[in-house]
């Protein structure tokens, strides 16, 4: 492609993207289209031995892929947790991929490390963290590598830094701690960390589906009396199923007290830290060794998008530093930071771009609005809920996620679920809590998402349980 039709079919394609973005709830939120589908309409396809027009490789792309598109864009996707994006953010992934740089060492870009420094220390002060966080800051791809990050970190300390070199044979048993509610990312980082899933202890949580730190405490005790080494704790501020925040000062006080590495998982939840009303959920936070949060869940910011802080990153670089005579550059060690060291990869994307432009697009306030106004929209959504009979909150609301039911039974509940998501107006997914009962999510975090979206959501949700009710399905 030459550099003349790379800026025809760039404009046009960014036209498209922003047609796309402005008429995104015009489409069926989950794809429609059923497993092989896709592969089938790609039959015919196979690599061209000379290269193909950029118009025939483009119309399959609108012909052929997009009917497999889910559409994470649209304003009436309420599932999962979002991933939102931003005008400013595209931008500044469109701008790293035409730098096309890879960040690895300082030398191999420093402003892509001293951006990545400077926007993360900013982000200390607006979202009120603690100030020794600051020159600990990291983008990382995902919040599951920050935790294994965090996890493999607690393991080299705990193993007073051998393990990396020595290997695991001659260490007593880990153990690593989180709740019944934690995201699997917990668990999949202690399997790679060589502890084993089976010695991942899940602690009971209470009615609010936080932690219970007097059981973590327990749990601790009796590994360390059987000879078992714990190595990790993770909390996590907002459960992926219910939005749930454990107490993170009280696990923080039991982590220092049996000197354990301490991380906090607040991957959705953590984007709301930049609105000082909800800081006072995150009280504890300072005693955490690593945090981390997902800006591409909740700030605008395009997947993937990960901020990690360390308390003490020499802990992190001891763990993960690597190297070889081809990576050594002529800045002495102190000088610069290499953030080949603070995380698995070597290679890494110049991401602080696009956090730095979504942060002057927006400016604080803008971040601000944008948070409060989804918090408000669920909140009118949980009074729906109340106000109506045939309903029940499953769990009191936290920020912006609604835990709801049809009362009825489980069953019931997933027919209902079933019937939206098959209108294919809105998206929504479900959970099980402790008590085991299939419950429905409402989650509002995506860009676009207004009060006209959540109104009609509503509604459809009304109109699908009506017809299950009146016994029509
Ligand atoms: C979404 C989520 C994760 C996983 O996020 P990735 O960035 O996809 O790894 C981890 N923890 C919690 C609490 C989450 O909600």
């Amino acid at each position: 492609m030459s550099a003349q039709d790379f800026r025809t079919h760039g404009h046009a394609m960014v036209d498209w993207i922003a047609d796309y973005l402005e008429n995104a709830e015009a489409y069926p939120v989950l794809s429609q289209s059923q497993p092989g589908d896709i592969r089938a309409s790609l039959a015919e396809d196979s690599i061209p031995e000379t290269g193909e027009s950029w118009d025939d490789i483009w119309s399959d792309f609108t012909k052929k892929i997009m009917p497999g598109i889910t559409h994470w864009q649209s304003p009436n996707f309420f599932a999962y947790f979002p991933a939102n994006v931003s005008y400013p953010s595209i931008l500044g992934e469109l701008l790293s991929a035409g730098l096309g740089v890879n960040g690895m060492l300082w030398a191999t870009s420093p402003a892509a490390t001293e951006l990545e420094t400077h926007v993360l220390d900013q982000l200390v002060d607006a979202m009120g963290l603690p100030d020794h966080f600051k020159g600990g800051g990291v983008i990382q791809d995902t919040a599951s590598n920050s935790t294994l990050c965090a996890i493999l970190c607690g393991r080299e300390q705990a193993m007073e830094w051998q393990s990396n070199e020595s290997g695991l044979s001659n260490q007593p048993q880990m153990a690593v701690y989180t709740s019944t509610q934690a995201h699997s990312s917990v668990e999949k980082a202690a399997k790679i960390a060589g502890v084993g899933s089976s010695f991942v202890r899940l602690i009971d949580c209470d009615s609010t589906h936080a932690m219970r730190p007097e059981d973590l405490r327990a749990a601790i005790q009796s590994d360390i009396a059987i000879g078992i080494q714990p190595i990790a704790v993770s909390a996590t501020f907002g459960t992926t199923s219910s939005l749930a925040i454990d107490p993170l000062r009280a696990v923080g006080d039991i982590c220092h007290e049996f000197n354990i590495w301490y991380h906090v998982d607040a991957a959705m939840a953590g984007s709301a830290l930049i609105c000082p009303e909800f800081r006072a959920l995150a009280d504890g936070l300072e005693s955490a060794d690593s945090f981390c949060f997902n800006p591409h869940k909740w700030l605008l910011t395009n997947f993937d998008l990960d901020v990690m802080y360390v308390k003490e990153p020499e802990r992190l670089v001891r763990t993960l530093a690597i190297l070889p005579e081809y990576l050594k550059t002529k800045q002495v060690k102190d000088d610069v930071i290499n953030y080949r060291d603070w995380h698995v990869p070597l290679g890494r994307r110049f991401r602080a771009l696009k956090l730095w432009f979504v942060l002057r697009t927006y400016g604080l306030s803008g971040l601000r609005t944008f948070i409060r106004e989804h918090v408000r929209l669920v909140e009118m959504f949980e009074s729906w809920v109340r106000e109506d009979e045939r309903f029940e909150l499953a769990t009191p609301r936290i920020l912006n996620l609604v835990c709801f039911r049809l009362i009825g039974g489980d069953e019931v509940n997933e027919r209902l679920l079933h019937r939206i998501n098959a209108a294919g107006q809105i998206y929504m997914t479900h959970t099980k809590l402790p008590d085991g009962h299939y419950t429905l999510r409402f989650c509002v975090a995506q860009t676009n998402t207004q009060e006209q979206h959540v109104r009609s959501a509503w509604e459809c949700i009304l109109a699908e349980a009506t017809s299950i009710l009146d016994g029509r399905y």
